[in-house]
């Protein structure tokens, strides 16, 4: 039998974890305003995953980098730069690109999707392991915009290749509004709200 925080009639802050009894409106601690289980995180999550998944078309659609030289000029999505990286022989950088631009962002579009249906309908996973998802791609969040630094080493390995200009294409700011999208859809996933599945889940699975 598990029990919550608010069986026990007491609410966690979520910026110090000092606990208060239900009924606090403010952490006295930090200030923080006290809410037992926001109830529109679900919305909040859902917005700004579709946001996400909207700025992360054009991100693979147009070109990441423009690259101007004497005699041609040559705009790349993600995707061709890292094939062709690849060609080049550079495996290694090719593979960074692609996981950090292709690999983590539909993880990390999965792992929310999958959250946040576990919550409303309930999921194979236990509680537990779903918790485990969820700090995953917490973590996961600030390690994202590895790919602003990606688009740095692809420019310098483009400079040295006696380019005469390269520009930043589309592609790379709605990359970065993609990740920061993504980074606030999971950050709207209230965490609590996944431990209110154990009790139906307890009841339907007794493993
Ligand atoms: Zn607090």
């Amino acid at each position: 039998m598990t029990v919550t925080a608010r069986d026990k009639g007491l609410v966690a802050c979520r910026e110090c974890a000092r606990v208060w009894p239900v009924g606090h409106a403010q952490c006295g601690v930090c200030g923080n305003a006290l809410r037992s289980r926001d109830t529109q995180s679900l919305q909040k999550v859902w917005a700004w995953w579709i946001a996400g998944i909207i700025a992360y078309i054009p991100a693979n659609l147009y070109p990441m980098l423009t690259t101007r030289t004497l005699f041609h000029t040559s705009e790349d999505t993600i995707i061709a730069g890292a094939l062709d990286l690849a060609a080049h022989g550079s495996f290694g950088i090719a593979a960074i690109i692609l996981i950090a631009s292709v690999v983590i962002p539909l993880g990390k579009f999965f792992a929310i999707a999958y959250l946040a249906l576990a919550v409303r309908q309930g999921a194979r996973w236990p509680p537990g392991r779903q918790y485990v998802l969820y700090e995953v791609v917490e973590y996961i969040g600030r390690w994202s915009m590895i790919d602003v630094f990606v688009v740095a080493i692809l420019c310098s390995l483009v400079q040295l290749n006696v380019a005469a200009s390269i520009t930043p294409g589309i592609a790379a700011l709605t990359f970065a509004l993609s990740v920061i999208f993504t980074m606030l859809s999971a950050q709207s996933l209230d965490p609590r709200l996944i431990w209110d599945r154990i009790e139906t889940q307890d009841t339907k699975d007794p493993a």
